[in-house]
């Protein structure tokens, strides 16, 4: 909102009502005052001046008054008498005058003179100062102008003498008057001068009366001064005497408005102030001694102050623990560690006197030992006042590091000395410090020949002297050292002596500047090592690269091939010679092996490498191979050799080889891929016609694909259990009735229809997958047989993959807690391939299992390696009779001597035999003649769905009610 111009601002009416009392308030000031009072005085002063000054014209008027009214008026009455005078002399002159000019020269004369008269009368009347004179003024005027008359009338000629007496007359009174005009103003002035005196005296008292008003008024403004300023002034002062004297406690006297009032303000609030602060420092140094003696008393440093006097001023308590035990003992003034010891009570006589004997070691600086074992140092510093301050630290945890570090040294001397490298350790002038036995027996130095002090230079000089290094000098061996740790990542250097040993060096700088070196004699793992990696990539029986080795070489094969031309890449499995190694036993295998590797050998290039990659299995990559005619050559005459005869031992032997031939690049630029198509095109040699070599085709390839979808389809099927379980009947044929079933896996797939187990388990086997898909059978056909009548037993097959895992056990504890079927219901099927793997672990699970309470069968039994040892290593419940010699039963030639044989071993065994695949009543009836068990076989059943096994039950055990 806007003002209104004419009303005045607040400010403004502030400041109008405010003028007077601000000027007031300013007049009520000191300096108001000061200048009140100095106004007064000058004003008094000024009147003074002014009386003094109208005194003194006073006087002057006076004095002129006198001059020119008096006495000009008696000099123009005497100027008057003259001029009458020489009127008198110029008419006698004319009187006598021969001629009338003289006669007109001398009236004219005569009347200047008249004039003249008169002029000065005039004068001499107006100055008069009284009637009197005046009136004698006019008085000689008449006479003179009477004494004119006459004269004039007077005729000369005849002139009597009493005319002449008239005139003489007149002018005696013409004289006689102007005396008494002179004597009327000499009188006149007379009387002005006492006049003047008179006033002149008056005046002087009056102004000494003034003046003495003055300076009483004065003396009434300075003593109102005084009242008013100086009191306050010296009530102030005394009140900052006061306070500086640091009496806070008085009272300040209440002062006006003026500035004393305001400085005593001030006082009282710096008088406040200070209290204030005095009371916050008292109260900071309260507090500050507190921390203070608080930080003493909790201090683990025990702090005595002990006086100039030697008695003790300030003792905390953990000096009290130290050397009393008792806080008390240290008192201030209980003790005086000067004292002298006759004085003191004997050791351990009281509190007191034990602080007192103890409190003696204070009297100089190191460490102690207290009676109660403890170590302190004291460490001493004098004070200002002549006594000194003890701090006692205990010390004792230091002094039993130092008995620990002491031993230590020594066990660390101990080791140095035992320790299997050799040591040396430098300063940083490179002056050897320490260094061990070992490190002389290294270089062969005479122990003591280089001691602490000498240089490493000198070191190097006495192991050259030792003759350690033939042929060098301390610079080459220094140029050889620093070269090798200079590199980045050098921290060793290997060091080779004269006499062939291998020393590595290890150099670690130190923290003060210098180096430890250590000298290792690694002669011995140098060996092992070069053997190791010779190892790594060598196979130890033929001496020849192993995979890894191929692998590499293919792998550069693969870099050139680009550059040069391709190569060939040959995969070689012997044959038979797996029956050579059952057959003659290892010893002759392995020589078998060594003898066709030698040939191998003698039938590549140079530029060529041949590899062993695993039991009968060897590889050549071929270089330079332009043609694939190149490489049937080479596999050509790999035939030919290998085929002709060996001599090992007293047997002579034959061999065949199979190989399969990829060549780079066109069937591929990878060590894998090479590998593999080889491995593929020799599975179709072995396959087509053993002792053949076969190209790798890309349709081979097909065979792999199609594997590779299977592989996809039964790891989904794993996870989605799409599986069944079909049952073949097992027949007793003592009790003549089904015993129990085996429980069969079933793929059906989606596309491809039902897949053999013998084509989907390898597979499962080759991918783990065996395991779940195994325990999830075992859970299957456990729950399936639990819902059989009781004595009916279930048979399962378990792969040898399942062997390697430790869930086995808990798989079929699970199973069967799960189902509630009874441990001997149930069986295992395993072949001989589980106990070839690891007999060891196989045993001790087979033992578990049955723990468990179930049976354990060797299936396919006569098939695999055979080896009746396996069936003396386990006791196994039964043997399953593999059906391909079952098949032949009851045919011209003559398996039945095996199954005989078997029946036979079974029952001194105390085993079960059962016999797989009978399909005829002739197998069974010779089975039965055997004395063959148990039979299975497509003439009783085949495998059914476990909804069949009612009737199957039914058919021949005749049960009613098959199933629970
Ligand atoms: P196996 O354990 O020896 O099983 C017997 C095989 O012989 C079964 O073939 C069965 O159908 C077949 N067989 C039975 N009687 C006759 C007959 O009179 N004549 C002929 N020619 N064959 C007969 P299947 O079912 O194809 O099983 C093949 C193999 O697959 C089994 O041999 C077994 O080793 C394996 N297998 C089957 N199921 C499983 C399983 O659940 N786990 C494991 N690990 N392996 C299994
Ligand atoms: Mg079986
Ligand atoms: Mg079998």
């Amino acid at each position: 909102m806007r003002r209104n111009r004419t009303e005045p601002s607040d400010g403004e009416k502030m400041s109008a009502a405010g003028t007077p009392r601000r000027v007031a308030d300013r007049l009520s000031t000191i300096r108001g005052r000061i200048f009140i009072a100095f106004l007064i005085m000058s004003l008094i002063t000024g009147a003074l001046g002014i009386y003094a000054t109208l005194g003194i014209r006073q006087a002057g008027f006076l004095v002129n008054r006198t001059y020119d009214q008096s006495l000009m008026s008696i000099n123009y009455a005497r100027a008057a008498a003259t001029d009458f005078a020489k009127m008198r002399a110029v008419f006698v002159r004319r009187t006598i005058a021969p001629d009338a000019a003289t006669r007109a020269r001398l009236d004219a004369e005569l009347a200047e003179l008249a004039i003249n008269l008169a002029e000065d009368l005039t004068i001499a009347v107006e100055r008069s100062q009284s009637d009197r004179a005046a009136r004698a003024g006019i008085a000689v005027q008449g006479a003179v102008s009477t004494w004119d008359e006459i004269r004039r009338g007077l005729d000369l000629t005849a002139a009597t003498s009493s005319a002449w007496e008239a005139l003489d007359r007149q002018a005696a009174m013409v004289d006689g008057q102007i005396d008494m005009l002179v004597n009327y103003t000499a009188g006149d002035g007379f009387t002005y001068r006492q006049t003047a005196r008179t006033i002149v005296a008056s005046e002087i008292r009056f102004y000494a009366a003034a003046t003495g008003i003055a300076l009483l008024l004065s003396a009434v403004v300075a003593w109102l001064l005084n009242r008013r300023i100086m009191r306050p002034v010296k009530a102030a002062s005394a009140a900052a005497e006061r306070i500086a004297a640091g009496r806070l406690d008085d009272a300040i006297p209440i002062g006006g408005r003026d500035e004393l009032g305001a400085l005593l303000r001030a006082m009282g609030s710096m008088r406040d102030n200070i209290r204030a602060m005095m009371a916050r420092e008292v109260n900071q140094r309260r507090s500050a001694q507190a921390m203070l003696a608080d930080a003493l008393e909790s201090s683990r440093e025990g702090v005595v102050v002990v006086d100039a006097e030697g008695r003790i001023a300030l003792a905390n308590a953990q000096a009290a623990d130290f050397f009393g035990g008792q806080a008390g003992a240290m008192e201030p003034g209980a003790m005086e560690p000067g004292a002298p010891v006759a004085a003191l009570p004997a050791r351990g006589a009281d509190p007191a006197a034990r602080v007192l004997d103890s409190a003696r070691t204070l009297a100089r600086d190191g460490e102690v030992r207290l009676a109660d074992g403890r170590w302190l140092r004291v460490s001493r510093s004098a004070t200002q006042a002549g006594g000194f301050v003890a701090v006692c630290s205990d010390i004792s945890v230091l002094k039993e590091q130092e008995a620990r570090l002491t031993a230590t040294n020594l066990r660390l001397d101990a080791a140095l000395d035992n320790m299997s490298q050799g040591l040396c350790l430098y300063d940083a002038d490179h002056r050897l410090m320490v260094v061990n036995r070992r490190y002389c027996e290294i270089y062969g130095l005479a122990p003591g020949s280089i001691a602490a002090g000498i240089s490493a230079r000198d070191v190097l000089q006495r192991c050259i002297e030792a003759g350690n290094h033939p042929g060098r000098t301390v610079a080459d061996l220094q140029v050889e050292e620093a070269e090798a740790f200079g590199r980045a990542e050098g921290r060793t250097f290997v060091q080779e002596l004269g006499d062939g040993r291998i020393v590595a060096i290890e150099k670690r700088s130190t923290a003060d500047g210098g180096f430890v070196a250590t000298y290792e004699d690694v002669t011995e793992r140098r060996h092992a090592e070069a053997r190791i990696a010779f190892m790594a990539r060598h196979d130890a029986l033929t001496n020849l690269p192993n995979r890894i080795f191929l692998g590499e070489q293919i792998d550069s094969a693969i870099a050139q091939a680009g550059r040069d031309s391709g190569f060939a890449v040959l995969c070689l499995n012997l044959d038979d010679f797996k029956l050579v190694n059952d057959t003659l036993g290892h010893p002759c295998g392995d020589e078998l092996l060594r003898a066709a590797a030698s040939r191998l050998g003698a039938c590549v290039r140079e530029v060529d490498s041949l590899a062993r990659l695993g039991g009968d299995e060897f590889a050549i990559v071929q270089r330079g191979v332009d043609r694939p005619e190149d490489a049937a050559i080479l596999a050509r005459r790999i035939i030919d050799v290998l085929g002709a005869p060996y001599t090992l031992a007293d047997h002579t032997v034959t061999l065949g080889v199979s190989i399969g031939i990829s060549l780079a690049p066109s069937d591929g630029m990878s060590c894998d891929k090479l590998l593999k198509n080889a491995d593929v095109a020799l599975d179709r040699a072995k396959a087509e016609a053993r002792g053949s070599f076969r190209f790798f085709e890309p349709e081979m390839d097909a065979r792999l694909q199609a594997r590779r979808l299977l592989e996809r389809d039964l790891r989904e099927a794993v996870a989605a259990e799409s599986f069944e379980l079909h049952y073949q009947p097992i027949y007793d044929l003592n009790a003549e009735r089904v015993c129990g079933f085996e429980a069969l896996l079933r793929w059906n797939h989606p596309e491809r229809g039902r897949i053999s187990p013998a084509e989907f388990i390898p597979l499962a086997e080759e991918l783990g997958l065996i395991i779940p898909l195994g325990e999830w059978v075992m859970r299957r056909a456990c729950q399936e047989a639990s819902r059989w009548p009781e004595g009916l037993k279930v048979a399962v097959n378990v792969s040898a993959v399942q062997f390697t895992s430790a869930r086995l056990i808990g798989a079929v504890r699970e199973a069967l807690a799960a189902s509630g079927l009874p441990g001997r219901r149930l069986e295992l099927e395993i072949t001989e391939s589980v106990l070839v793997a690891n007999p060891g672990t196989t045993t001790a699970m087979l033992h578990s299992l049955k723990g468990l309470g179930a049976r354990v069968s060797m299936d396919d039994f006569g098939t695999g390696y055979s080896s009746l040892s396996y069936l003396r290593s386990f006791p196994f419940d039964k043997i399953k009779i593999d059906q391909s010699f079952v098949r032949d039963l009851g045919q011209a030639d003559d398996s039945g001597f095996i199954v005989r044989a078997v029946i036979g071993l079974g029952a001194s065994l105390g085993m079960t035999t059962t016999a797989e695949g009978v399909e005829t009543e002739a197998q069974l009836a010779r089975l039965r003649e055997e004395g063959c068990d148990e039979v299975q076989g497509y003439l009783f059943s085949r495998p059914v769905p476990s909804s069949d096994i009612p009737g199957l039950l039914r058919r021949w055990n005749g049960e009613a009610r098959a199933i629970a």
